[in-house]
Parts: C-alpha cells; sequence; structure tokens
C-alpha cells in the first residue's frame, strides 16, 4: 500500500516539476505562468506535448531542441527528478494521511522558492503567499478531519515566534537575513510547528547548520566572499525537509527533545 502512494506521488512529482520548471523560469521574471505556451529559449519554437513529457522528452532528445538542436540545460530534469524525490519521500514518511496533501503542496512550493533563491538570491513573494495560502488552508481542513485543533493552535504559535524571530534578525542584519526570508518563515514554522515542537526546533538547527557548513565549504574553497550574501531561502527548504522526514529519529537519542516529537 505505502509502495503505491510512493509511486504514484513519485509520477505526480514528475508532472508537478515540470510545471515547476515554468514557475522557476518565468516568475522571477515577471511573465505569466498560464499563457504563452512552454518554448525553446534559444530560437522560441513551441515545444509539442510529446516533447513536454517529463524526464522522457529530455532523454530521448538527447537533451537537444528538436527544431534548433541547441541543448536543453540539465536543469529541467534535474528539478522533476528532484521534485519527484521530494514527493516521494513525503509520501514516505506521512503515509496516507490527512496531511499529506499539504506537505506535496509545500514540498513543490520550497523546491521552486529554492532554486530561485540559488539563482536570482530573492524569493518572489506571490510564490510565497500562494503556498502559504495552500498550505495553511490544507492543514486547517486536516485539523478539522481529525479533529485535532492543538496541532492548528501549535502551529499558529510556531509561525508568530518563527516570523518575529526573523524580523528581529533582519531588523539587525539586513544583509544576513533578507525581507524574503522573513515572508517564508511564518510558512515553515507553520507547517513544521503542526507537525511537531520538534519539527520546528529541528528544521531551525538543520538549516543553519546546513548553510553554516556549505557557506564555510565555498569561502574555503574561495567561491564565496566573507560578506556576500547567500541564498538563505536554499537552506531553510533543506532544513525542513530534513525536519518533516527526520525529527523524530533526530531527537531520539535525547531523552529530554524526545517528548516534543509526539
Ligand atoms: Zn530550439
Amino acid at each position: 500500500m505505502v509502495l503505491v502512494l510512493v509511486t504514484w506521488c513519485a509520477v505526480l512529482g514528475l508532472v508537478v516539476g515540470s510545471f515547476l520548471n515554468v514557475v522557476i523560469y518565468r516568475v522571477p521574471r515577471h511573465l505569466s505562468v498560464i499563457s504563452p505556451r512552454s518554448a525553446c529559449p534559444s530560437c522560441g519554437a513551441p515545444i509539442s506535448a510529446r516533447d513536454n513529457v517529463p524526464l522522457a522528452s529530455w532523454l530521448l532528445l538527447r537533451a537537444r531542441c528538436r527544431s534548433c538542436h541547441e541543448r536543453i540545460s540539465w536543469r529541467y530534469p534535474a528539478v522533476e527528478t528532484g521534485t519527484a524525490a521530494a514527493l516521494a519521500l513525503v509520501a514516505w514518511r506521512l503515509g496516507l494521511h490527512p496531511d499529506l496533501a499539504a506537505y506535496l503542496v509545500l514540498a513543490a512550493g520550497l523546491v521552486a522558492l529554492g532554486v530561485i533563491d540559488a539563482e536570482h538570491l530573492r524569493l518572489p513573494t506571490p510564490l510565497i503567499a500562494v503556498t502559504t495560502c495552500a498550505v495553511v488552508a490544507l492543514l486547517l481542513s486536516a485539523s478539522a478531519m481529525i479533529h485535532d485543533w492543538h496541532r492548528a493552535l501549535v502551529a499558529t504559535v510556531a509561525a508568530s515566534v518563527w516570523f518575529g524571530l526573523f524580523l528581529g534578525i533582519h531588523l539587525a542584519s539586513p544583509r544576513a537575513l533578507g525581507r524574503g526570508d522573513v515572508r517564508l518563515a511564518p510558512l515553515l514554522g507553520f507547517s513544521l510547528g503542526w507537525l511537531s515542537v520538534g519539527a520546528v526546533v529541528v528544521g531551525f538547527f538543520a538549516a543553519n547548520l546546513v548553510g553554516s557548513i556549505v557557506g564555510i565549504a565555498l569561502m574555503t574553497a574561495h567561491r564565496l566572499e566573507r560578506r556576500q550574501p547567500i541564498p538563505y531561502g536554499v537552506f531553510l527548504a533543506i532544513g525542513a525537509g530534513v525536519a518533516i522526514l527526520f525529527a523524530p529519529q533526530i531527537l531520539s537519542p535525547w531523552p529530554g527533545l524526545r517528548g516534543l516529537t509526539g
């Protein structure tokens, strides 16, 4: 049963990932994600349905446009495969539970936001707003379905705390933490808080630990200057992923914290 669900979500992830490629290219350029149809960035030829099958078309066309034979970036299949993996992992972790839809939407939103932040060093507000509204609405419906409003309460408190904390850091040091990260904070606080207080703690520390390790590694390799801004949204997304998937396992060795993952 779990295998069927995981497979189904992986296939869904390929299709969603294909759409996220459109979002990732167009949203930072202020273009509509609905029209016009996808076209080759080199020659402008519209991409036919048979050439728009996630992953398969890229492999069959050997990473080249059918009309101009220009190379198609590896990023397209990478986003599709990455989204498939993210959705499959979320399904494996949560199973067929009323909150599954919310975390699938969250995972898709964070893939798009993470890739955009890595490329453009910003998190588009409309994308944060759409993801936040969808995830909060789905989690509130899940609370209603399982008659558990305590989770929604913890989620609201976590969202407020995380927002206040990030706003404080941003005001103290705007260079360290951008406005986009502050806008993203309530979404992460709410979705991790709905799972458990432990997930909020793990998400916060995992984001900063991974961010510090990557930052120091890049500085050591002279790929990053000390005062150069880093795409913090990428690490927030990774931290949230770690928390959703592994918070109970990470906190289990500490008796004092174990209770937080209930
Ligand atoms: Zn072309």
